[in-house]
């Protein structure tokens, strides 16, 4: 059986070269940039005022209070008929270019305007309250590298240089497919030997925390046909997630259907609790590739293998590097965990003040009131024992 880290290890080096499409800057948010964006002006793009008040010379407030001429004003988006000479002030808006001749603006609140004269009562710095031109950054320069993902501020800076449509990271296609007999639709009474599918429900929200619209395919019996059919359409996305029928029973079989339809298996099996009948393959249509994770049934299960495996391989698909799955580390303040031969993943309670972490009352890998209760896991490699007062690590949900 392989380990989680060679499980991961596989699934990265399975991706398929990263799709670049172009987006409207509306539609843009929670993408990363796909290519580098320079500044198209230098910014600001001339000397604006920072302020409301007058333009005037410096050196023409050496003796205060000083009087001085009003010739004109400037308001945002003019620009001054005239130059700012000697003895003179322009009367100036904020977000309006400093006219020549003036190198410092005087905030209209340190001034008492009367007629046409202005009297300056306290004296500013040498060049206050003026944005000197490509100060932020000079024209030609890069703003933000190809990789980063778009926030606010960014899209911001994309508006500022006139980027309209800029080249992004295309989002995986997505399905998601639950396999059991024994599974109803959510709005359905479920009768005795039945459950409701929550595995879809749980999956599509992870994948839309993270940007992606998946395909719901619903619910395919354990039988041959019904799966054949489903899977079919699923295998026409950039990644299908099926959960279920990965087990060793008598109708655990996605597994040899996947392999009917083409599908190569690179493994079927990882060293982790829960989760380890974990299958995952790749199918290749024509130059492009689906990748399939069959996660095993349980819900829990089907959680975290989603977050420790499925999840970062989707967002360096998505052109998002990845980490390491964000590592913390807290004292374990209940309870000693054993070792079991393999890597565990314990919902847990982190209290991020104190730094300590216990695990919530849980029952296992079915047990999704346990992990609905929990902020973290605690991830326990195989070979190792965990005891109260330990430093163990913690992966925050
Ligand atoms: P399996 O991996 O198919 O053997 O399923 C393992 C356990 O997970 C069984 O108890 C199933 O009933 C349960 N299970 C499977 N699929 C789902 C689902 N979509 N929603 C909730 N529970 C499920
Ligand atoms: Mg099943």
């Amino acid at each position: 059986m392989i380990s989680a880290k060679e499980a991961l290890s596989i699934i990265i080096s399975s991706l398929p070269p990263k799709k670049v499409i172009r987006k409207h800057l509306t539609d843009s948010l929670g993408y990363s940039l796909a290519e580098d964006i320079y500044a198209d002006t230098d910014q600001p793009p001339f000397d604006k005022s920072a302020m409301d008040g007058f333009a005037v010379r410096f050196t023409d407030l050496n003796k205060m209070p000083a009087e001085l001429e009003l010739v004109t004003t400037v308001a945002a988006g003019e620009i001054a008929g005239m130059a700012v000479a000697k003895g003179k002030t322009i009367k100036i808006m904020t977000g309006a270019p400093v006219p020549a001749g003036a190198d410092t603006v005087v905030m209209k609140e340190m001034t008492k305007e009367n007629d046409n004269k202005v009297v300056f009562m306290e004296k500013p710095g040498y060049k206050a309250n003026i944005c000197f031109r490509g100060e932020d950054v000079k024209k030609g320069r890069k703003v933000i590298a190809k990789g980063t993902l778009i926030n606010p501020a960014i899209v911001g800076l994309l508006a500022t240089f006139g980027k309209t449509h800029p080249r992004v990271f295309a989002n995986p296609s997505l399905a998601v497919l639950a396999t059991g007999s024994e599974l109803v639709a959510i709005n359905q009474k479920p009768k005795r030997s039945q459950i409701r599918n929550s595995n879809s429900y749980v999956l599509s929200a992870q994948l839309q925390q993270l940007g992606f619209q998946p395909d719901n395919l619903g619910i395919a019996r354990d039988s041959q046909k019904e799966l054949e059919s489903k899977l079919k359409a699923g295998l026409k996305k950039d990644a299908l997630i099926i959960t279920g029928g990965v087990s060793t029973g008598d109708y655990d079989i996605v597994e040899p259907v996947l392999r009917k339809l083409g599908v190569k298996i690179l493994f079927n099996a990882v060293a982790i609790k829960p989760g380890k009948p974990f299958v995952f393959g790749i199918n290749k249509i024509g130059s492009g590739k689906c990748l399939i994770f069959a996660l095993p049934g349980n819900p829990v299960s089907v959680f975290v293998t989603m977050h420790v495996f499925v999840k970062p391989a989707l967002l360096k698909l998505a052109g998002v590097g990845i980490t390491d799955g964000g590592y913390l580390k807290a004292k374990l303040s209940g309870g000693k965990l054993r070792q079991i031969g393999r890597q565990q993943y314990i919902p847990a309670l982190l209290n991020e003040e104190r730094n300590t972490v216990a695990p919530v009352e849980w029952h296992g890998s079915a047990d999704l009131v346990g992990l609905a209760h929990a902020n973290s896991l605690i991830a326990i490699p195989p070979d190792e024992i965990v005891r109260q007062g330990d430093y163990a690590r913690i992966i925050k949900l």
